[in-house]
């Protein structure tokens, strides 16, 4: 049977755009159709202008420190509009980088919604109807809300890049990574922030003593941050709610209601589980993400769809349909950009080289850059220890640059080590440029880097890094 295509990728983001290209560079004849705007959630409206918000909003605390360091500069207001232009204009150039890579690789696009027909066939929203010998669905996810009334008044993740102008204030949704990073952005770039955690701790999954430091963090940053509160309902407010709430702070509990920007003239009234209202300009939903299953006609091609919405794939990122593989967060594996990469690259490689590979989803580091920022890889000593006997070697103090400016912030270095191969299990940072050391910690962790490898090493001074190599004594066994 002869084909259109040997491979028809759908999705144009980080992990489609790499098999198509990879996959082109075989020979194969290859196509890729996206909807929207090439590059994903990753380039459009994730990581990179997430990033670009983190700069930005980093610089409140650099005015201050410049003081303290003897600089004399006087801060003004962040301007969003000029910020935004520039974004989108760093988005379009990105954007075209794309779109020139697929086409120097040979990939044709596609600007088309396309949805199987079955296992070989893909029809396009522009009216064409293709065949391939290969289908690869990397159509990533979108956030979810959850089902409260008057829901729809509030934006997420995907919207925050687009706003025509910042909001005095927000209520933020949610403990994640997607939650407590924009908690920091938009609190460094003038907002007042308060953040709704329905859980005892944010960041559910790290390390527990660096989710409690990086926690603490923001709340001396100025996030006002509510554990074990949820949102019950919420509704435009009214002349009524306008009189009687106050900016965000009724929520404090025990504390009498102020006003920190003057009473608010518009806004969401909110209700919180623990029966507190109060009036955000903005309320965001950081609420998780699912995969974008939906009305692509995997039914139609025999696609099977796991409980949470997510395709199902074999270890090669194969269906069970053998001419369909899926990638990147349509899978709910690990939703990271350069895991999608990976599974991609794999993909190309089983698929379009004879050389079956498998991703490893062992050991992945990963920044999460809150305010503090955070890095980690591998085990947590609450798992490590309930896997065997390890030493904890933890390090908390305030670093020179911050301990001049005045700043009272700490930073923390932790590695979780086996007490029987001595190897490094975990390790965890919380401080400035914690995602740049956890990349490089992650090198020797992935090829088994034991605690006296460590050690070994010699310290590169001053530095905060150095901490990793001069923890002498554990601080504790368990
Ligand atoms: P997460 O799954 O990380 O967090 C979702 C949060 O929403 C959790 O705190 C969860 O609480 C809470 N939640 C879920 N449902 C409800 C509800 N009905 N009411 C109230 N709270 C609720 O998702 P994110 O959207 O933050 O991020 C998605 C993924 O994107 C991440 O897992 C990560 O892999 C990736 N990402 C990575 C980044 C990075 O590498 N720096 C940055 C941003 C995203 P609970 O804990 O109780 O379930």
């Amino acid at each position: 049977m002869t084909f259109d295509y040997d491979l028809f990728v759908i999705g144009g983001g980080s992990g489609g755009v790499r098999a198509a290209r990879v996959a082109a560079a075989t020979g194969a004849k290859v196509a890729l159709a996206e909807e929207f705007r090439m590059g994903g959630t990753c380039v459009i409206r994730g990581c990179v202008p997430k990033k670009l918000m983190v700069f930005a909003s980093g610089y409140s605390e650099m005015f201050a420190d410049a003081r303290a360091y003897g600089w004399d500069l006087t801060d003004g207001p962040f301007d969003w509009p000029r910020f935004r232009a520039k974004l989108h204009d760093e988005l379009d150039r990105l954007e075209g980088i794309y779109r020139k890579l697929l086409d120097n690789s040979g990939v044709e696009i596609c600007d088309a919604r396309a949805s199987l027909k079955d296992a070989h066939t893909v029809a396009l929203s522009s009216g064409r109807t293709v065949t391939a010998k290969h289908i690869l669905i990397a159509t990533g996810g979108r956030p979810v809300v959850p089902d409260i009334p008057g829901a729809e008044l509030g934006i997420t993740s995907n919207d925050i890049f687009l706003l025509d102008e910042l909001p005095k204030s927000i209520l933020i949704i949610g403990g994640g990574y997607i939650a407590s990073e924009f908690a920091g952005i938009l609190n460094g770039l003038g907002v007042q922030v308060s953040q709704f955690y329905r859980g005892a701790q944010i960041l559910r999954g790290f390390d527990d003593e660096a989710r409690g430091l990086v926690a603490e963090g923001m709340r001396e940053k100025g996030v006002n941050l509510h554990l074990g509160t949820n949102i019950v309902e919420m509704r435009a407010a009214t002349e009524e709610d306008l009189q009687n709430n106050g900016i965000g702070a009724a929520v404090e509990q025990g504390k009498p209601v102020s006003f920190p920007s003057g009473k608010p003239t518009k806004g969401i009234w909110v209700k919180a589980t623990n029966g507190t209202e109060a009036i955000f300009d903005q309320v965001m939903f950081a609420t998780g993400r699912a995969p974008n299953t939906e009305n692509i006609g995997l039914a139609e091609a025999g696609v099977q769809i796991g409980r949470r919405g997510e395709i199902v794939v074999d270890a090669y990122s194969q269906t069970g349909v053998p001419s369909i593989y899926a990638i990147g967060d349509v899978t709910d594996r690990v939703q990271l950009t350069p895991v999608a990469i990976r599974e991609g690259m794999a993909f190309v490689e089983t698929v379009f080289k004879g050389n079956p590979t498998k991703v490893d989803h062992k050991l992945i580091p990963s920044a999460i850059f809150t305010q503090p920022e955070m890095g980690t890889i591998g085990l947590t000593e609450e798992e490590a220890r309930d896997i065997e006997p390890v030493e904890i070697y933890c390090t908390s103090f305030k670093p020179m640059n911050h301990a001049f400016a005045g700043r009272t912030d700490r930073v923390m270095m932790k590695l979780v080590v086996s007490s029987a191969t001595r190897k490094v299990l975990g390790c965890h940072i919380v401080a400035d440029h914690a995602g740049e050391m956890i990349q490089l910690a992650a090198i020797a962790i992935k090829m088994g880097a034991t605690k006296e490898d460590f050690d070994r090493t010699v310290a590169v001074h001053p530095t905060m890094a150095e901490e990793l190599v001069t923890m002498k004594d554990p601080v504790r066994r368990a």
